[in-house]
């Protein structure tokens, strides 16, 4: 049998370990995984020259068609996301409508006529009727995964609707029968952030630390411990989104230790950025903020005793920051190209992470986490030939064209994706995306699966 591609000589590394050899693709499905000499026939040849194959990675956390038009968002920022080695994304999106079918059906079909990778989403419960749908959207959509927000004011200008923890405790009852449901919740204590946020307003400081210190660590530690005693109550999954403080780890080891099903996704910023970075002003504001150097560290500790369960870029396209008001500034920064160099770099070379816990992080944990695997995530036969091929050796610096704010700009980073392949697509290869991908990938939330 002839296969449709075939990588030899590469250093194949997936989460359990790693080899010398390759792998063949057939009709988007992997075929073997072998010795170079082993593979069979294909149609195309690529030699790897020892560079390190992984899987593909899956990026659980972004927010597209926010700012931007969705389908445009689709097409300009899959691209991205295939420079940066990532072959799925899933978008946390947010439909204030009475239910979440019809928006279903609207967003799979513009994704999938604009996406060159694949994609899948979580839902945000933005009134109680979502609750009362959790049945029916599963049925209809397949997804599983809810998400709710605090850490957003009442009058935030993103126009995201808090959540309350009724709200919190009624979806976690809801989720919790499902068999991959899980709820994501993004932790901080608004209500104490709101007072403390009155005083740094009076002090007129504009720097990006003052956003920091107006929402201080322990807010979001408070909330990560309220939702483990609710998950604890109602047995729910819960997947604590964007955790920047370094105690979020430790909290969810505890809570795993007991027998709780629960997980930490941190974003490569919180590993690699401090809001005291001097080249860093307000237009790096996030939500949650940039921490110190204390917490990048802790963070770090936990990463690399396998306490954090993977790494989502929270990559969200805002129109060009206006850099005037660090109050009112939209929240939140693009990371797609960048989020595999700055975790080879911050991760692997400076810190000692191995290629198999970034793979862990980066594809087989997520894959676990939402139910997809080792369809997605893993490197085994008759899965979906989604594959990045990394130059561990290659450095230059981040420049970013594309759209959001970028804050690594200048950055010299080490291991570079070189190509990605996704479904056996060859999406992204010479520094370039093939555009004929555009309208390729698939929306892997769907209902039965
Ligand atoms: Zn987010």
């Amino acid at each position: 049998m002839k296969a449709d591609l075939a990588i030899r000589n590469a250093r194949v590394v997936d989460h359990s370990g790693e080899f010398f050899g390759g792998i063949a693709v057939k009709d988007g499905k992997i075929l073997m995984v072998g010795a170079s000499d082993a593979l069979p026939q294909a149609k195309r040849v690529i030699d790897a020259e020892g560079r390190c194959l992984l899987p593909g990675v899956i990026d659980t956390h972004c927010h597209l068609g926010v700012a931007y038009p969705y389908d445009e968002d689709m097409r300009t920022e899959t691209a991205q996301a295939a420079c940066g080695g990532i072959s799925t994304i899933f978008l946390y999106i947010r439909n204030k409508k009475e239910s979440y079918l019809p928006f279903y059906d609207e967003r799979r079909g513009i994704g999938e006529e604009n996406a060159c990778i694949d994609f899948g989403f979580h839902f945000g419960i933005q009134r109680e009727e979502h609750i009362r749908e959790i049945p029916a959207i599963v049925e209809h959509t397949g997804v599983q995964s809810f998400k709710l927000y605090f850490g957003y004011e009442p009058d935030n200008p993103i126009g995201i609707v808090p959540a309350n923890d009724g709200w919190v405790y009624a979806t976690m009852l809801q989720v919790a029968k499902l068999p991959q449901g899980v709820v994501s919740v993004h932790c901080e204590n608004t209500a104490i952030a709101s007072w403390v946020k009155r005083d740094m307003l009076a002090s007129g400081r504009q720097d990006l630390g003052a956003y920091t210190e107006s929402r201080p660590a322990f807010c979001e530690v408070e909330t990560i411990k309220r939702m483990i005693f609710l998950a604890e109550r109602t047995g729910c999954a819960l997947q604590l989104v964007h955790t920047s403080v370094g105690a979020g780890p430790d909290l969810a080891a505890e809570a795993r230790a007991k027998g709780l099903d629960v997980t930490v996704e941190t974003c490569p910023h919180y590993l690699t950025r401090t809001c005291y970075d001097e080249d860093l002003d307000m237009t790096a504001k996030i939500s949650p903020p940039l921490r110190d150097r204390e917490q990048l560290e802790w963070l770090w500790r936990g990463a690399l005793a396998d306490k954090v369960n993977s790494i989502g870029s929270d990559h969200v396209p805002f129109l060009p920051k206006k850099g005037e008001d660090l109050w009112t500034e939209f929240p939140g920064v693009v990371s797609f190209p960048w989020e595999l160099p700055l975790l080879i770099t911050h991760g692997v070379i400076n810190r000692g992470l191995s290629l198999q816990q970034l793979v862990r992080m980066n594809s087989c944990a997520p894959a676990k986490r939402f139910g997809y695997y080792p369809r997605k995530g893993s490197l085994e036969p008759n899965t979906d030939a989604d594959l990045v091929l990394v130059d561990l050796e290659e450095e230059r610096e981040v420049e970013h064209e594309g759209r959001g704010t970028c804050i690594y700009e200048g950055m010299k980073l080490k291991g570079w994706p070189v190509m990605t392949v996704s479904n056996g697509r060859v999406v992204y290869e010479n520094g370039e995306v093939d555009d004929r991908q555009h309208g390729q990938g698939v929306c892997i939330t769907r209902p039965g699966r």
